[in-house]
């Protein structure tokens, strides 16, 4: 970036999804809030005309989402139809008209009371019903802003694109991002691993999140340029300016399937996978493999371990996406922020540092006996390179023993995963067992800083360019080196071209990532020597804090610049 871009940066956060763009800002509209409990019409007010305003509201609420249906594709679309019929069906209208006609409330205050009694009932029923009514609850809000004339809640829904501000964005927020409409993401809130984070970096948004008084700042309409690789957003920005990013934005950058430096030192490209259907697209993207198979999607919302044939089907659809090449599987991974009630103790004052990871196998070993029963049938029917690790070992004996228990399925390529600054510290003995370590980053930035990967508020704490993460990383390869075994990265940070670099400095062999990042961090790779990776690692790891190390790396790295990134 110029001195005279960085100059007149009005907002600054952490990029955590590379690429610059621009458009004018819409902000996410806050919550409706409940009107006022008794609120009724006034003596003088017109019963009838008040009854049939919620008709014509929910009525425009159908047609405004039906709208936006239309331009809208795959998955938006379909929640955006379904809520849409529920705003047109007249089974709420009714109950809330029956409220203003018998009882004189306000419309606002009956379509939230009629509204909230069909959620409950919902609700009750459990299952398929239970989930719909959160959506009678989005109808509500749509309903409740119309009659008030306040901002449509969440997304905002624009014919044009736009750049999106928010305080924070919920899960079921980003599951209606679309990419064609939100040019750019910036939020006050949230860290690198955060939901906003890591789903901006899945679909190619580029995204600014812990940038403090974006909100305010940021007004709405007015046009910004944001940089979601320096964390950056300029306001206003110049006609040149928005050519040059839009330029930059066109480029389409591939990856040849084979990670290097530019002296030619073969660097493995991964693919971080969280359920079946995407290793396809891991596949598609050039991926030398698979570097984290993420295995909770099969148990998640269950209410009993699945059965070890339906592991079966679902593993083996991953390693059929890759005949040959190496995938990593990772034993389920439940507690903290995936719950699982089969198997983790949901009262658990603090579940972060609670029976998560490989620590839930104390308790019930069977569930790790029968995955790892189904992992080594899907291994033995595909023809993948099956690796098996296991998430949050913190000591040499559980090594042993998950190494033992592998070893009893035929599973030989067995290691674990760094994610706690105990593993990392005793890699040297850990890798004396283990066949490999995976450092997760975002784990392990978590545990080493003490902030709690999930709070926005502590975003700030949560970064993995941190000299004391990046140490621990160090300590961990120097483990491997002992041992003549791999190390590498499976946690957000290897998607960060500038960190990656770094990595590879300090000593790791491979990067598993989104696969939409791995061009990215291929061209940077490319662009470097190993020799000039160990120098950036040890500028970064002489550092003082997670900015000095990443602004003193980035600085080195022109190339950077030049990407876009
Ligand atoms: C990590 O902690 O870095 C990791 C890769 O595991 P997860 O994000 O699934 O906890
Ligand atoms: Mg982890």
């Amino acid at each position: 970036m110029s001195t005279e871009h960085a100059n007149r940066t009005n907002v600054r956060g952490i990029g955590v999804s590379p690429g610059r763009a621009a458009g004018p800002v819409a902000q996410l509209a806050g919550a409706i809030d409940p009107p006022p409990q008794g609120e009724r019409l006034a003596e003088d007010a017109d019963v009838e005309a008040a009854a049939e305003s919620i008709a014509t509201h929910a009525a425009a609420v159908a047609d405004q989402l039906n709208t936006l249906a239309e331009s809208a594709e795959g998955e938006a679309a379909e929640i955006l139809t379904t809520t849409a019929q529920m705003a047109a069906d007249p089974t709420l209208v009714k109950a809330a008209q029956a409220k203003v006609r018998d009882q004189r409330t306000s419309p606002a205050l009956a379509v939230w009371e009629a509204a909230d009694a069909v959620a409950e009932q919902l609700g009750s029923l459990g299952g398929y019903m239970a989930e719909r009514a959160r959506d009678v609850r989005d109808v509500r809000d749509r309903v409740v802003a119309s009659l008030q004339d306040l901002p449509m809640p969440g997304i905002p829904q624009r014919e044009e694109p736009f750049v999106l501000v928010a305080l924070d964005l919920a899960p079921a927020d980003t599951a209606l991002l679309d990419p064609a409409k939100v040019r750019a993401i910036v939020t006050t809130e949230g860290g690198p691993t955060s939901h906003t984070a890591i789903l901006a970096r899945s679909l190619g948004i580029p995204a600014v999140v812990g940038a403090s008084g974006a909100v305010e700042v940021l007004e709405e309409g007015r046009m910004v340029l944001v940089d979601g690789a320096a964390g950056t957003a300029v306001l206003d920005p110049t006609p040149e300016e928005v050519t040059a990013a839009e330029a930059l934005a066109a480029q389409v950058r591939t990856f040849d399937g084979h990670g290097r430096t530019s002296d030619g030192k073969h660097i493995q490209l991964l693919a971080n996978v969280g359920e079946p259907a995407g290793a396809g697209k891991a596949a598609e993207a050039g991926a030398e493999g698979v570097g984290l198979f993420r295995t909770e999607f099969c148990f998640l919302d269950r209410a009993e371990e699945p059965s070890i044939a339906e592991q079966v089907k679902e593993y083996r659809r991953v390693l059929a996406a890759f005949p040959g090449k190496k995938v990593v599987v990772r034993t389920l991974d439940a507690g903290a922020d995936k719950p699982m009630p089969f198997l983790t103790d949901t009262a658990e004052p603090n579940p972060s540092l609670g029976v998560r990871g490989l620590r839930t196998s104390w308790r019930n070993p069977k569930i790790l006996d029968n995955q790892l029963t189904a992992i080594a049938e899907a291994a033995a029917a595909e023809s993948a390179d099956v690796w098996v690790m296991a998430p949050m070992v913190a000591t040499v004996a559980e090594t042993e023993e998950f190494v033992a228990a592998c070893a009893k399925h035929g599973l030989n390529t067995a290691g674990v995963m760094v994610e706690v600054p105990s593993a990392a510290l005793m890699s040297g003995p850990i890798l004396a067992r283990a066949a490999f370590a995976s450092i997760g980053t975002n784990d392990l930035t978590q545990y080493t800083m003490a902030a709690d990967r999930l709070l926005g508020s502590l975003a700030s704490l949560s970064d993995a360019f941190h000299p004391a993460v990046l140490r621990m990383v160090e300590e961990t390869c120097r483990g491997g080196d002992q041992q003549s075994r791999p190390v590498g990265v499976c946690g957000e940070a290897a998607a960060d071209p500038a960190i990656a670099v770094v990595l590879v400095g300090l000593g790791v062999s491979s990067l598993s990532m989104s696969p939409r990042s791995l061009a990215d961090v291929a061209a940077v790779l490319a662009a470097t020597s190993l020799q000039r990776c160990q120098e950036l690692a040890r500028l970064a790891l002489g550092a003082e804090s997670a900015e000095q190390a990443r602004a003193l790396v980035r600085g080195q790295l022109p190339v950077l610049d030049e990407l876009g990134l």
